[in-house]
């Protein structure tokens, strides 16, 4: 007998194997291999999204670059040349946070901009390393060495030369605007850096007794005043206005003498809450019932400081269902609040705010003036008192509303109108053509995620670029230090780009202007010659999302536009967003061909990660217990398109299917290492026994879905083919089929041959399929291959596709015969099953089918294409005739057991003291 035999261990041991054979990659420097192999070819650029430089990788990260490199080795082995660049974003508020926390934040303040950029600079690179040994343990091929990180001089000079070109154009402006700002950050935030949840905030109601009375009410004895309404006290001491909602009706209320002025259609409510009686004042007999316009440029007392007034104002964003329908207005403080104001010419905006959210301290109105000093979340309380004593407070209450937050440090933001620099989406059509480069020349995976960053670019506001922080890349703008004029210019801008190629954005902080000016060094507006550089940086996103010209258009060996873009779906308003901006904003098309946007990685609940539910999974440490072949092949099983579920019953499941593909793999190579060179041995398709070429034909089409589904990054369906395939079709039907052939027959024989050929065939595909999943077990696979399977190569990853013998057309040809046989097959194994139970029969090999089969089925069973089906069933004989339907009966084989191969036949001798051979054992004896 020819029994199995290879070398290829059945125990993987990959969490001990891998080390070794990554380290083998690396001193063979594989990842140059595979780009030499396909040098000159065309390329294929999958430009990676720049993971933050803070802490160890997560499993988030471990699915982003393991589907990353998948794409990247499908495309290696189709013969394009594949780059990939690694990269880490290394500025921003999180790593200075940390840094801040070390030194203590009064030692931070006082430590010089230059020291602290230095520390961050460290902080970053460390954490690089630590990420970088992740990845690649991962067995992510790429250029490691040579990463691109937006902390290099190249990176910060792309930073300026983007922002020249929109600058150029005029997208870029100045603006004093209320922003987001986050005080625990220091900065103001981004629309895309802001979160939603529910916040309880004090609710009040406030009299603003008005210093002249309105139409109508001249002749009213006691004071009148508008009720307002805020869930933001703070905001009280820099209220410049209140704003009525314009064409509504409102209502004076008679309590206590005075006249109290609300919506007309909520003053009922109100009264209630209020536990005051519904009195409409009267006037003429009529209850004092006038539109919203009679109030307008009414003056009322500035209810915090005395001797100041604010005026009446219409707004249409004044809500009519909640509150009084007259709402205080804060231009320092709110967007609505802003531009109503500034309709109404008031450009003189109070903001008495700074940084840290402490109110300036003062006496006069601009300063927190009885607050000064305290925190604004700390004074709202001190506020409300101040109300009550003063005898304007109403009611106080408390709400549960949706608030922003900030989205690193999760405290709620608040607004503060500052000078700050914006991108302008409409000036100069830049949202315009940044939708229709989404709708028309990007392609999305999957295709939704382009309405839903179609909608954010739609609807986004400015962009707002500037940040108040140490840790970026300087906003290249200077202040003359004689006229306070702001200077920018293309010869500026141009100097700084200089010198940033040459000494980086750190030079911005330790040289002076005039050292690397020169000529650009003057002032337009006064002719001076003192330009201060100012201190805002840009947004950490801008950075990040200059990738394209940083790295894809200035590294030689990439292209811009790039590929793909792969990333977590939160990037739709990160870098999926900043990247096409700019890219769309400096040359007018996006950075990108196409898109792959991934969901989140979550528990087996579904839940978030997170270590007080103890459900974090380390990849690090799996890899460690497990092997990284095992998150690999977690990562090709699940739907990365939503959301997808890890926890460690899963990472079981994955590691029993994971044995099923290995456990198949030493199969082949059993009856293949030493004993098949298909160069030498193989058979040709046509002169293939015919199970065999259905065989042929079945991995053909399989392989074809499976191509499909890589070009098409849809993982879980390469995949679940090649599962299906390998288990349901090939270890349970077709390998046990073929076992007596290849256990039995010559070594040298045309059956044998024949089944090898099929075997090879298989084993080749696999590799190839299971390459970018199973990168490591692959690759260890290779050392027991017959050259011809592995191309000659040492290495997996330099594998070139699978080539099947025959097309896919051909391949269907066969697809009536498949099925008819398999259909017959179930109704044979039904037979048994039903004998084996009644204890007739113990095995298949005894007995012999009687088939009845439709006049179809028989055509094709006993067609040009059909197969030995007695082999196909693994029983003695199969005796076909035509009729109506489908039976089958099952009787005892003619002849008896061979002693050799267990089938029951016609023996025909002796043989080594066997008495019951049969001709064919005979003949291979
Ligand atoms: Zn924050
Ligand atoms: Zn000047
Ligand atoms: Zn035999």
């Amino acid at each position: 007998m020819n029994l199995p035999k290879t070398g290829f261990p059945m125990r993987a041991g990959l969490s001990k194997s891998e080390p070794k054979r990554l380290k083998d990659w690396q001193d063979n420097k594989v990842y140059e291999q595979v780009l030499k192999k396909n040098e000159g070819h065309k390329k294929f650029v999958l430009h990676d999204g720049p993971p933050y430089a803070n802490g160890p990788i997560h499993i988030g990260h471990a699915m982003n670059k393991i589907s990353k490199d998948m794409i990247n080795r499908y495309w290696m082995m189709q013969g394009y040349e594949v780059p990939y660049v690694p990269g880490w974003d290394c500025h921003g508020q999180p790593i200075e946070h940390k840094v801040e926390e070390k030194l203590g934040t009064e030692k931070f303040n006082q430590t010089s901009t230059a020291k602290i950029r230095e520390l961050c600079n460290e902080f970053a690179v460390e954490n690089i390393e630590l990420q970088k040994a992740g990845f690649r343990r991962l067995g992510v091929l790429g250029d490691w060495d040579n990463p691109y990180l937006t902390l290099y001089h190249q990176h910060d000079a792309a930073d300026i030369e983007v922002f020249k070109a929109m600058f150029d154009k005029g997208m870029i402006y100045r603006g004093h605007k209320p922003v987001h700002w986050c005080k625990h950050c220091h900065t103001a935030l981004a629309e895309a850096e802001i979160e939603y949840s529910d916040e309880t905030s004090p609710s009040i109601f406030v009299r603003f007794e008005m210093t002249f009375k309105p139409a109508g009410l001249e002749k009213f004895d006691g004071p009148v005043d508008f009720i307002i309404w805020t869930t933001t006290p703070w905001t009280i001491p820099s209220d410049q206005a209140v704003s009525l909602k314009p064409g509504a009706a409102y209502v004076a209320v008679e309590h206590e003498g005075r006249a109290e002025v609300m919506l007309e259609d909520l003053a009922p409510k109100c009264c209630e809450e209020f536990g005051w009686e519904y009195t409409p004042v009267m006037v003429d007999g009529k209850p004092y019932v006038v539109p919203a316009e009679t109030f307008h440029h009414i003056h009322y007392k500035q209810p915090i400081f005395d001797g100041v007034e604010g005026v009446a104002l219409l707004a249409d964003y004044v809500g009519v269902d909640d509150g009084t329908g007259i709402v205080h207005n804060s231009p320092g403080h709110g967007v609505d609040d802003y531009f109503a104001c500034l309709k109404e010419g008031i450009t003189d905006i109070c903001m008495p705010v700074d940084d840290d959210g402490k109110f300036y301290t003062g006496e006069e109105f601009g300063t927190g003036g009885p607050f000064s000093g305290m925190d604004t979340d700390e004074a709202n309380p001190h506020i409300i008192e101040f109300l009550r004593e003063r005898g304007t407070l109403v009611l106080e209450k408390k709400i549960t509303h949706s608030y922003p937050h900030c989205w690193r440090c999760k405290h709620p933001v608040l607004f503060r109108a500052t000078d700050q620099w914006f991108v302008s989406m409409d000036k100069t059509g830049l949202r315009e053509q940044a939708g229709k480069e989404v709708r028309e020349n990007v392609k999305w995976y999957p295709a939704h995620a382009a309405n839903r960053i179609g909608a954010m670019v739609e609807q986004r506001p400015d962009w707002c670029i500037s940040r108040q922080r140490n840790w970026g890349v300087p906003i290249p703008s200077y202040t003359c230090a004689d006229c306070g004029e702001k200077v920018m210019n293309d010869a500026t801008l141009d100097a700084v780009i200089k010198l940033f190629h040459e000494k980086g954005s750190d030079a911005w902080f330790t040289d002076a202007p005039e050292s690397y000016l020169g000529e650009a060094c003057v002032c337009p507006k006064c002719g001076g010659h003192h330009l201060k550089a100012d201190k805002d940086i840009l947004d950490v996103w801008w950075d990040s999302g200059v990738s394209w010209k940083a790295v894809c258009e200035y590294r030689p060996e990439l292209e811009y536009p790039a590929d793909v873009y792969l990333e977590g779906s939160d990037q739709h308003r990160g870098w999926f967003q900043s990247s096409l901006l700019t890219s769309v904003g400096a040359n007018g098309h996006a950075p990108y061909k196409a898109v792959v946007s991934q969901g989140f990685t979550l528990d087996g609940q579904g839940r978030k990660m997170s270590k007080s539910l103890g459900n974090v999974i380390d990849p690090n440490k799996v890899c460690d217990e497990m092997g990284a072949d095992i998150i690999r092949l977690w990562v090709a099983s699940v739907d990365t398109s939503s959301d997808v579920s890890i926890d460690h019953e899963i990472l079981a499941r994955t590691s029993d299917a994971y044995r099923r593909f290995r456990n198949t793999l030493r199969f082949l190579l059993s009856e293949l290492e030493g004993q098949f060179e298909p160069e030498t041995d193989g058979v040709a398709f046509a002169d293939l026994l015919p199970l065999d070429k259905l065989m042929v034909a079945r991995l053909t089409q399989v392989q074809a879905e499976v191509d499909d589904a890589y070009a098409s990054y849809e993982f879980p369906r390469a995949y679940r083919a090649l599962y299906d395939f390998v288990v349901t079709e090939l270890s349970n039907v077709y390998l046990d089929a073929l076992k007596d052939r290849l256990y039995c027959e010559k070594p040298g024989s045309l059956e044998r041959r024949s089944a090898q050929t099929v075997l090879a065939e298989l084993f080749s595909m696999l590799m190839r399929d299971l390459q970018p999943i199973l990168s490591y077990t692959v690759d260890e696979a290779m050392a027991y291959a017959p050259a011809g399977c592995v191309d000659h190569q040492k290495y997996a990853a330099l594998l070139d596709w699978y080539k099947s013998p025959i097309t896919v057309d051909e391949a269907n040809e066969f697809e009536g015969v498949l099925e008819a046989s398999l259909e017959l097959r179930s109704a044979v194994t039904k037979a048994l099953e039903d004998a084996r139970s009644a204890g007739t029969f113990t095995k298949s090999q005894q007995v012999r089918v009687k088939a009845v089969v439709p006049a179809e089925m028989y055509a094709l069973l006993t067609g040009d294409k059909a197969v030995d089906l007695a082999e196909f069933y693994i029983v003695s004989d199969v005796e076909l005739t035509q009729g109506e339907e489908l039976f089958v009966a099952i009787e005892a084989a003619e002849g008896e057991c061979c002693d050799r191969c267990w089938n029951y036949r016609t023996t025909v001798g002796e043989y080594n003291g066997h008495a019951h051979i049969c001709k064919r054992c005979a003949n291979a004896l």
